[in-house]
């Protein structure tokens, strides 16, 4: 994507969600696996340090601002307006687009309950939705041949990969030429977990404070290991804008000198 913005080590698009589900209907009637991943402040750690996952991240067609770290970061230092996507809901806008489209779905990822309750719980928000066929996450591999048969026989243009993130990105990309009939593919992490409320979203209050992360790792501290990054992304944030700031000023100096 030309107007993809760098944030930090990654990237992410500038768009808001009606022209995220735009993309994706495009998507829809292309003729290839598209793929959809989140930009989140975590994977400006994970995705340097693992040259599969960076390859995944960066050919992805979509990468959605999930979060308000990164719509801070792209406003601080590209002085872009972004609104946040978080995957959890995006997920579901893919899906009222796929009633919508006429389009089929495949579920792969998450433990089997959690998987299978996912599937009762969206033909619940979406009477019409046709849900071609599902698998839990933990497919050994030599049986990997057999899920993308079984995805592919279901016809499904839309496959949703609940496996987190960064075995998601990397599934797509060992198994993308071998998807005959999807055309979108969204990694949604653990958000099969928090439809069947496995793991609880924040209530509206925190979510309207853009304070979720804050939520969730008050009510699961095990999540203090993932979520210690935010304080340095914030730092390197910072620290990124004001040398951009210098060397403005420094360009502008010159400019006058030069007068
Ligand atoms: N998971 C899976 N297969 C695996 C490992 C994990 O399906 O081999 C599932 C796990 O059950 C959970 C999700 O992947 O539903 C991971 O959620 P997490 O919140 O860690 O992912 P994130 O949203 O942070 O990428």
């Amino acid at each position: 994507m030309k107007d993809r913005l760098k944030i930090l080590d990654i990237w992410v698009d500038p768009v808001d969600r009606a022209q995220a589900i735009e993309r994706v209907r495009g998507f829809l009637h292309g003729d290839r696996p598209c793929s959809i991943f989140a930009a989140n402040p975590e994977k400006n750690f994970s995705v340097p340090k693992d040259p599969q996952l960076w390859d995944a991240f960066k050919a992805a067609d979509l990468l959605i601002p999930d979060g308000i770290g990164i719509v801070v970061a792209a406003r601080l230092l590209h002085g872009a307006v972004l609104q946040r996507v978080p995957g959890v809901e995006f997920m579901q806008e893919i899906c009222r687009l796929a009633v919508e489209e006429d389009k089929s779905i495949f579920i792969y990822g998450a433990r089997d309950d959690v998987n299978q309750a996912a599937v009762e719980q969206l033909r619940i928000r979406f009477p019409a939705i046709r849900i071609a066929g599902r698998s839990h996450g933990y497919v050994p591999e030599e049986q990997m041949a057999e899920l993308v048969r079984s995805i592919n026989d279901s016809g499904a243009a839309i496959l949703f990969l609940a496996l987190g993130s960064p075995r998601q990105e990397k599934w797509f990309a060992a198994h993308a030429s071998e998807l005959t009939t999807v055309k979108v593919c969204q990694g949604i992490g653990g958000t099969l977990d928090a439809i069947t409320g496995s793991v609880k979203r924040a209530p509206d209050i925190w979510m309207q404070l853009s304070l979720e992360w804050l939520y969730r790792l008050l009510t699961d501290p095990r999540r203090i290991h993932r979520q210690r990054v935010l304080p340095i992304f914030a730092l390197r944030v910072l620290m990124a804008m004001a040398k951009s700031n210098q060397s403005s000023i420094r360009m502008k100096h010159r400019k006058n000198k030069s007068i």
